[in-house]
């Protein structure tokens, strides 16, 4: 049986956090499978000892192509190196994550090795009997779950959204097969080159990366009593998110949204004012580490998943709370 193969990726010789998600999905294919699950990375300068940890989180074979031109992502590149591994090694399977790097390279390769893929998807399994890859995801503006499989094809590719799934506990024992591939000159493509690069540096929200999220929905009424989210959200030094009710009424801008048709995050900890917890909602949040929610209905849909319950009147809740983390007095 052909490999499972995930694409890692790295910044300065440090792998991402998204690659050891993306070897969680694909243990749990590889084993479902019975086949091995190898990580694909591309890059400069990582060590073995930076390598090691995709062993420790799932990888099976680690190839490790190097060379100064591989430090930047470049899709013509990039896509010659991964063409030629795959056109040796013929995986069944190529798995990247929907980032920014996952959704330009993996349509490019798609083309240039005349295979299907199927973009940004939350789900992965494995179809019973002809061992195909059912890759499911919002379609038609999230209305509907497609399930998209690539039967003619190999490998079947898919990127997978950041944040819908954990990573799996780091083993240091677990140890793998790491394969150095020669970089080949012939596969630089000299037409497009990195001359420099510049980091962001700005107020965007950056609700993926933040450990802590408090979230407010149509249950805060107006948009003037958003300051309560806004002002937990600081005390705890996180981040603000709303539900897409909020978002529609104009409470918060869309970067704040969070859910099917806005952001998946993965805190450690999430905290849900006024929201009732509709599934497109929780579909946004189904890795926080805890979730709190905050909402007058004990049958409201966010109390039965959350961790921490709080019944009761967000207008009494949040200033007390707020009293208590030791900001200014705020009964309003
Ligand atoms: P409501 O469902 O109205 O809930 C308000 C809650 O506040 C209630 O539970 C109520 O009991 C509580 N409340 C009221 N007053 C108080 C009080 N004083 N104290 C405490 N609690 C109080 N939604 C998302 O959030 N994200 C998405 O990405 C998203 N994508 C969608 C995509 C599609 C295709 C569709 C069809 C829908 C999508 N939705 C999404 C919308 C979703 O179905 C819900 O309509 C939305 O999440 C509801 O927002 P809410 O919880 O703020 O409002």
């Amino acid at each position: 049986m052909n490999d499972i193969w995930t694409l890692s990726e790295q910044h300065e010789g440090r792998l991402k956090d998204v690659s050891f998600e993306l070897l969680a999905r694909g243990r749990a294919l590889a084993d479902e499978v019975g086949c091995k699950l190898c990580a694909v990375i591309l890059g400069n300068k990582c060590t073995e000892a930076e390598l090691s940890k995709l062993f420790h989180h799932g990888a099976d074979i680690v190839y490790y192509v190097e060379d100064p031109c591989l430090g930047d992502v470049v899709c013509e590149t990039y896509a010659n190196v991964l063409a030629y591994l795959i056109s040796e090694y013929k995986p069944q399977v190529l798995l990247s994550a929907a980032t920014t790097t996952g959704r330009s390279l993996l349509p490019y390769l798609a083309v240039r090795i005349k295979t299907g893929l199927t973009a940004d998807c939350t789900e992965l399994a494995i179809e019973k009997g002809t061992g195909n890859l059912l890759q499911t995801r919002p379609a038609i503006g999230g209305n509907i779950m497609a399930t998209i499989k690539t039967p003619n094809h190999r490998p079947q590719m898919a990127t997978v959204r950041p944040k819908s799934c954990r990573a799996l506990a780091k083993d240091e024992k677990r140890t793998g097969e790491l394969v150095h591939i020669t970089w080949n000159p012939a596969w630089y493509d000299k037409r497009v080159q990195v001359l420099s690069t510049r980091e962001e540096i700005g107020n965007e929200v950056s609700l993926e990366e933040a450990d802590i999220v408090v979230a407010g929905g149509r249950g805060l009424k107006k948009r003037d009593n958003f300051h309560l989210v806004d002002e937990l959200a600081s005390c705890l030094g996180g981040q603000v998110g709303a539900s897409r009710d909020a978002v529609d009424r104009g409470w918060k801008s869309y970067p704040h949204q969070v859910g099917l048709s806005g952001k998946t995050i993965s805190p450690k900890l999430y905290i849900g004012i006024g929201i009732s917890g509709a599934v497109q909602h929780l579909a946004g949040i189904k890795t926080a580490e805890c979730i709190v929610a905050i909402n007058n209905d004990e049958n409201a849909n966010l109390l039965q998943v959350a961790d921490f319950a709080i019944v009761g009147d967000l207008f009494a809740i949040i200033p007390e709370l707020l009293r208590r983390l030791g900001t200014q007095d705020r009964e309003k």
